[in-house]
């Protein structure tokens, strides 16, 4: 934008973007864009930079990606400059490090905190976006991009007379800054997912007692954590180029071993051996690819399943435990599987205890404790770590609305609906990143992320190149990715979970699966060829 064009007045946008959300999304878009001379506009509704690492302080809280991978590779001094300590990073040191890249390139200039996008419209006429915020403030831009998270909005526990409860309450995703010392208490935690399995082994060094509600068991696997790997290390050293090429051009975002061996034809050695490898990586990526097959065979999928709870039983003491303990509800691999540090073990304390809400449902919540059909339960504490409303939750959760007065969340009302999983018809300048129909939460979404705000910023540029101001999908195009979408979900075991990946977590969210499964790989190649192909599925004007 020129500053005859800022000064234009009521007609001209006030700014070329805006961009809601200041995580590893948001960050990189707002650098990436002002780097190609964009005006920006950035609303955070936290205080500060981090999204994700800003709101999740619980005990344990890591990233479950190595963060050798996690981590931007945009600029190769970014990566000289910063060091991970361990393999998987805690919450404090990512935070830390979405605050240094905010200083390093400036960031927080562009940003307003403390401020919540409640409204966004499309002005046809105009042909900009009026950006409605929490503090009264309204912005108009050409561009409207949502980079709000995938996991960002907590789901409220749907559990009977949960408001009574007198005591202390916490949510994992909304942990307190300054922290809570549990030393003594008698801690209730709702929830086994990845927030409760990473904090179940810390809460019980604390607490005095610890009863943990599980409704679903889930398959999880041991971090092995320690100093960031050796292996990957050294690769990186000798050609990082190559290496972040590589995770770009794989299948989940972390260069990794595909393999050809069949689960149900391999001998019984070379299955056994391979797992074993895979459950010592300690790795999300090699545990489920230990055989090519096991995402779309049910029977493969099984020798790994059964695998793992043969491990489940090895540690867990208590039998009836452990075999409340083992998943048998769902394939392996679809639900995201969790990596813990001494979860199971956890279970062998004589102050803790798991409530098996499959046998025993909570009746209700009372104002000392926890009633189930069997017993009444006195807490001081309850824990939720009850998950989040992904992948669309934070998108529908403000008040867009494209043309012809359609909002995002009528026309997503039986299920998200894009093209390329980032745009969708009727809704033109307009982008949601790591949405539904992209690889997002199945990938490594730092790697993810970054090919989204590359393509987005390319496609920016080229508009402008072209003296074009307007870019929207044809409903053919929309309807060909989607379409393409549910096949390569149909192809795998995924759909048959009651996983967040379905919605199948929340109540009444329309029932498909959200992400793209096709491959980070793939998914790239698509956008690149659109790209190619001069943005073909699109209308620009
Ligand atoms: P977020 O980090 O979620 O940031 C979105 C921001 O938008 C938030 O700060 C939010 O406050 C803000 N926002 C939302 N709506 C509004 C609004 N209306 N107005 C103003 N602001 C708004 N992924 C991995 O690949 N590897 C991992 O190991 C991993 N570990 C995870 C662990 C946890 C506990 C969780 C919850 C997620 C994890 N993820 C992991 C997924 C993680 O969300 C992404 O990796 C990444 O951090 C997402 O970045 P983002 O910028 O897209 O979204």
């Amino acid at each position: 934008m020129t500053a005859d064009d800022r000064n234009a007045g009521p007609a001209g946008p006030q700014v070329d973007v805006v961009v809601v959300g200041a995580g590893f999304a948001g960050l990189y878009l707002l650098h990436r864009l002002r780097a190609e001379g964009f005006s920006v506009r950035v609303f955070e509704a936290a205080s500060d930079v981090g999204g994700t690492w800003f709101w999740n302080r619980y005990p344990g809280a890591r990233c479950d990606i190595p963060t050798t991978d996690y981590t931007f590779s945009f600029d190769p001094e970014l990566e000289r400059e910063w060091t991970w300590s361990e393999k998987y990073a805690t919450q404090p040191e990512i935070l830390r490090y979405l605050q240094f890249v905010a200083d390093r390139y400036d960031l927080r200039r562009d940003i307003t905190f403390d401020t919540r996008v409640e409204g966004a419209d499309w002005d046809d006429v105009a042909g900009l976006w009026v950006v409605r915020t929490s503090t009264g403030e309204t912005v108009s831009c050409r561009h409207y991009v949502m980079a709000t998270g995938c996991l960002s909005v907590p789901k409220a526990p749907d559990i009977e007379g949960a408001p009574r409860f007198a005591g202390e309450v916490y949510f994992t995703s909304r942990w307190p800054h300054e922290g809570v010392d549990l030393t003594g208490k008698r801690v209730a935690v709702v929830g086994t997912g990845s927030s409760g399995i990473q904090s179940i082994p810390l809460i019980a060094q604390q607490a005095a007692q610890l009863t943990v509600f599980q409704r679903t068991p889930n398959f999880s696997i041991p971090a092995h954590n320690g100093p960031a790997p050796a292996d990957r290390l050294a690769q990186l050293a000798a050609d990082r180029d190559a290496y972040r090429t590589a995770a770009k051009w794989s299948r989940g975002g972390v260069p990794a071993e595909v393999t050809d061996v069949l689960g149900v034809t391999a001998p019984e050695e070379v299955r056994r051996e391979r797992f074993e490898a895979a459950w010592e990586a300690g790795e999300l990526f090699a545990i489920l690819g230990v055989f090519a097959d096991q995402g779309v065979n049910p029977a493969s999928n099984e020798i790994v399943a059964e695998m793992v709870r043969e491990k489940i039983r090895s540690i867990v003491d208590d039998p009836e435990t452990a075999e409340a303990l083992c998943p048998k509800d769902h394939y392996f691999g679809t639900k995201r599987p969790c990596l813990d540090s001494g979860y199971h073990a956890t279970f062998n304390m004589p102050h803790v205890r798991l409530v098996d809400l499959r046998k025993t449902p909570i009746t209700t919540i009372t104002e000392t404790g926890i009633d189930t059909a069997t017993e009444s339960n006195e807490f001081d504490v309850i824990v939720y770590a009850t998950g989040f409303d992904a992948m669309t939750g934070a998108l529908v959760g403000v008040d867009v609305t494209g043309r012809d007065g359609v909002t995002l969340k009528e026309k997503w009302a039986d299920g998200p609906s894009t093209y390329l999983g980032l745009t969708t018809v009727g809704f033109p300048n307009f982008c949601a990143l790591t949405g539904p129909g992209s690889p997002s939460v199945l990938s490594n979404m730092a790697v993810s992320i970054e090919q989204h705000v590359d393509w987005v910023t390319d496609c920016l540029v080229d508009l402008r190149a072209k003296g074009m101001t307007t870019i929207e999908p044809t409903p053919p195009a929309e309807d060909g990715w989607n379409q393409h979408v549910a096949d390569c979900a149909a192809i795998s075991l995924h759909p048959t979970a009651n996983s967040w990946y379905m919605g199948a977590n929340v109540p009444g969210k329309p029932r498909v699966f959200y992400p793209y499964i096709g491959g980070v790989d793939n998914y790239r190649a698509a956008c690149d060829e659109v790209r190619a192909t001069d943005y073909l599925g699109f209308r620009l004007s």
